[in-house]
């Protein structure tokens, strides 16, 4: 099952692919920052959307 995970800020989408991966190494491949809005993504308190594939 696909993951995506998205700034709650912006919506900017942060990761998408059959890989699950743990939130915390996405954000830090962005070094904790939306690439997008430039906020700062923190997983606690979540900051980010994190959703199975198919989104309403
Ligand atoms: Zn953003």
């Amino acid at each position: 099952m696909p993951q995506r995970v998205f700034c709650h800020e912006c919506g900017h989408l942060l990761y998408e692919g059959e890989e699950l991966k743990p939130p915390d190494e996405i954000l830090q491949q962005y070094n904790g920052k939306c690439p997008k809005c430039s906020r700062k993504l923190s997983y606690i308190p979540i900051k980010v959307d994190i959703e199975p594939a198919n989104r309403r």
